[in-house]
């Protein structure tokens, strides 16, 4: 991605001499608020927070603000990626066995920054990581790098490594007589407990597992934990104060990862109405990741618009209509890095051409993903006493969701790291 200007101002937030914080008072033709689009709205903000928005006769420019306006623009809460993978890279450049086998977890880093880079300058002020596969805990150093501010990217939430069960994960098919890296790490039965713990020692926002894996025998998901385990991962998990998140595609891993209480499943290829009403029931977020399986078909040669959809498009896109009909939560989450980051509103788009309207998605990836993650008290909002995120981009994306391509400007708690 090429980007015209890309300005990064250090905002003091307190000087010595009791000067006040760095003011800023935006307009646009329309904010979205997470939830309501208003017309005639500012907003104000004061060193890392937003301390006033609402309608411009309320909300008056304050003396010495800077302003910001664009013409015929939006403006929304930054942008929440919902599933990245910050440590890979769209499988048609390298395949995922060679990045996770011969790739440095020094190179991976280094790509990272970039990447995380990429995915601000996009307007997406937040992200969430669901493991490194195969480059430890790198993650966790990106997280820190960032929020001391010594590189540009969005506040992470972290995984880790994820955990697998024994036998079902990737990469497979090398001569057993060599100890292969696997892109997670292997646990079962009682082990379990102390590689959660041994997770979240290292920094691991929340527990990744893989509820199922392509391991049947004919190469299909199935189930890889029992219940049981699932039910202990999230014991222990929950009782340090942090979520269980599942990756489940088929139908019954998403059951049983529901039942032992993973507060987001991600990918769920096979939702049906019961499936979705248990979700519902259990206040589970839904992360279709739409775009990387429109992306890897694409990757193995289906022509999109000219031949017929593959059956993973079909099932993916029956499977997100049925979550819409059930009224489960749903998150925006692209699993990003299968395709490039930066790129993340290829799966808003796709949500759109799916069948939601413009404006849930947006919610979807402001709102939904701000609660869903724990954060509403942060970000998600244009709110009094939130951290002033913001985006401000050409057009209605509540229209055309493809306008959240044309950013014009970026605020991360209070600091701009990109104005045209
Ligand atoms: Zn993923």
């Amino acid at each position: 991605m090429k980007f015209l200007s890309v300005l990064v101002l250090t905002v003091t937030i307190l000087t010595l001499n009791g000067q006040t914080p760095t003011r800023y008072y935006l307009t646009a033709d329309r904010v979205f608020d997470g939830e309501i689009m208003h017309e005639g709205w500012a907003v104000i903000v004061e060193g890392d927070k937003i301390i006033a928005a609402g309608p411009r006769a309320q909300v008056k420019e304050p003396a010495g603000a800077v302003k910001i306006n664009y013409p015929n623009s939006t403006l929304t809460p930054g942008l929440i990626e919902g599933h990245s993978h910050f440590f890979l890279y769209p499988y048609n450049i390298t395949d995922w066995d060679t990045q996770v086998l011969k790739e440095t977890d020094s190179y991976r880093t280094a790509r990272a920054t970039v990447h995380a880079k990429n995915t601000l300058m996009a307007g997406f002020t937040t992200a969430r990581d669901l493991g490194t596969e195969g480059a430890g805990y790198s993650d966790v150093g990106l997280k820190r790098a960032i929020n001391e501010g010594l590189i540009p990217g969005p506040r992470l939430l972290v995984a880790g490594r994820a955990i697998v069960s024994t036998g079902s994960y990737g990469p497979k098919g090398y001569d057993h007589d060599q100890q292969i890296m696997l892109g997670a790490e292997q646990a079962d039965g009682n082990e379990l407990v102390r590689v959660v713990r041994d997770q979240i020692g290292k920094g691991a926002d929340f527990i990744k597992v893989y509820a199922d894996y392509r391991w049947g025998l004919r190469g299909e998901d199935q189930p890889s934990f029992t219940v049981d385990e699932l039910k202990l991962i999230n014991e222990v998990t929950r009782s340090s104060g942090r979520p269980m998140v599942c990756h489940a595609k088929s139908k019954e891993a998403i059951k049983r990862a529901v039942l032992a209480g993973a507060e987001t499943i991600e990918h769920g290829d096979f939702i049906d109405s019961e499936l979705g009403k248990l979700m519902k029931e259990h206040g589970v977020t839904y992360y279709p990741t739409l775009a990387a399986v429109d992306m890897i078909a694409q990757y193995r040669g289906w022509k999109k618009g000219s031949s017929p959809e593959p059956s993973a498009v079909l099932n993916k896109k029956k499977s997100f209509k049925e979550a819409l009909a059930s009224g489960v939560a749903i998150g925006m989450g692209g699993d990003v890095g299968v395709f490039p980051h930066g790129e993340n509103v290829l799966e808003m788009e796709l949500m759109v051409e799916y069948g939601m309207k413009a404006l849930d998605v947006l919610k979807a990836a402001t709102s939904v993903n701000a609660r869903a993650f724990h954060l509403e008290d942060r970000v998600g909002f244009i709110r009094e006493g939130l951290l002033a995120d913001m985006v401000i981009v050409a057009g209605d994306p509540s229209k055309n969701i493809s306008d959240l391509r044309k950013v014009k400007f970026v605020m991360k708690e209070g600091v701009v790291f990109r104005k045209e």
